[in-house]
């Protein structure tokens, strides 16, 4: 019992996943695990178990918020009631030993734990997004659950119409102090209050929504401004968009953590990008005109006559923009591949063959040839790849 694994990472999905997040990735391993596909499989029986419970506790929206706030212990025998053990740990309270103790471990004597207002956790999300929306921005709708204070007691945790009391086991102070032997002698140490949980009020009549956690989970949807040039793995934040604070602490943050899908043209570096452009044997030894597309669209560029194989042609501005000037963009870094055919006819390879074998061609500089010459070696080489 005591390595539960957590019910998060048993379903593998993030403990801001929405209701079909879960309820997918349950599908999927249930589907995995089910003992019809897997008979006498004592291991994938087990994972099945596992699967089912995590499930059953994040598919209800009560369970999942006591989860969240607890943990295990939420559905251990004794909570629910006020009892049960709080596992946030307890902390040194040194006053009793003295000062020197007290600064040595860093705790500065009295109890610092107090039960004023907290701000709510940041929440985190990961969204994927096209290759040309990180280049161009673009603007996108992200569905999150995320606690939000309960309607019906307007986080108060009480019924409505009641009020939390003082806790009558830490009389509101939110800690429980206890005797512990160290070999120090005797050691007052405390710990948060195992009734009120740290709060220091205690809930006789639980809200009916949220079960006195004050808060309840909610679908929310958000708009993401995805800015020209983010990166991938590039968190944007949106401010006060996170979980409810508690006692009248404020919102926490919502961190979108940007993805790109991958291209199959360009590759990106920074603000650059690279692609391979292929041109043929025709091309490459005569010049001409070739098309190299672009994040913009097409664009036509002119290969000089003579093009060596890998030759790099930079296109300025073609690239993404710079994320804090998108006025600025890097540039395009093309490399030409030189396409060598790999299935010949006699007729070509005769032609091949004609044209190495053509001494006067190959030991002497282009510029002495004659314009007869020249011509001829042209048509050959045309015809080669009419063929
Ligand atoms: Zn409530
Ligand atoms: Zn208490």
């Amino acid at each position: 019992m005591a390595t539960k694994r957590d019910y998060y990472e048993v379903l593998g999905v993030s403990k801001g996943a929405s209701d079909d997040e879960i309820k997918k990735a349950y599908r999927k391993m249930a589907k995995k695990y089910h003992p019809d596909t897997n008979h006498g499989n004592k291991e994938a029986e087990e994972k099945f178990k596992e699967v089912s419970e995590a499930y059953e506790v994040l598919s209800d929206s009560t369970k999942r918020a006591q989860y969240d706030q607890f943990g295990h212990a939420a559905f251990e025998q004794g909570m629910g009631g006020g009892g049960g053990f709080y596992s946030s740990g307890f902390d040194f309270d040194m006053g009793d030993i003295g000062d020197i103790f007290g600064s040595m471990f860093g705790f500065g004597g009295g109890s610092s734990r107090r039960s004023g207002p907290r701000r709510g956790s940041d929440v985190n999300v990961n969204i994927q997004i096209a290759f040309e929306d990180a280049i161009f921005g673009t603007t996108k709708e992200i569905s999150v659950s995320i606690y939000d204070e309960c309607d019906t007691c307007h986080g108060t945790g009480a019924k409505p119409g009641t009020h939390a009391e003082t806790c009558s086991k830490c009389n509101g102070t939110g800690q429980e102090r206890f005797v512990q032997q160290s070999m120090f002698g005797a050691v007052t140490s405390v710990r948060t209050c195992s009734a009120c949980h740290g709060t220091g009020k205690q809930i006789k009549e639980p809200c009916p929504t949220c079960k006195s956690a004050g808060k309840v989970r909610k679908n929310k949807k958000f708009e993401v401004n995805i800015p020209k040039g983010i990166d991938n793995g590039q968190t944007i934040r949106l401010a006060g968009k996170g979980e409810v604070g508690e006692r009248g602490g404020a919102y926490g943050d919502l961190l979108v953590t940007v993805y790109i899908e991958p291209n199959r043209v360009f590759v990106r570096k920074g603000t650059n990008l690279y692609c391979d452009v292929p041109i043929d044997l025709v091309q490459a030894a005569l010049g001409g005109e070739i098309t190299i597309k672009t994040v913009d669209g097409e664009q036509k560029y002119t290969v000089k006559p003579g093009t060596q194989p890998e030759t790099v042609i930079t296109l300025r501005g073609a690239g993404v923009p710079n994320l804090r000037n998108p006025k600025v963009r890097g540039d395009l870094i093309v490399t030409l591949k030189v396409r060598i055919p790999t299935s010949l006819t006699e007729r070509q390879k005769q032609l091949l063959q004609d044209f190495y074998g053509n001494s006067s061609y190959a030991n002497s500089s282009p510029s002495k040839n004659t314009e007869e010459e020249k011509k001829s070696f042209t048509d050959k080489v045309k015809d080669f790849f009419k063929e």
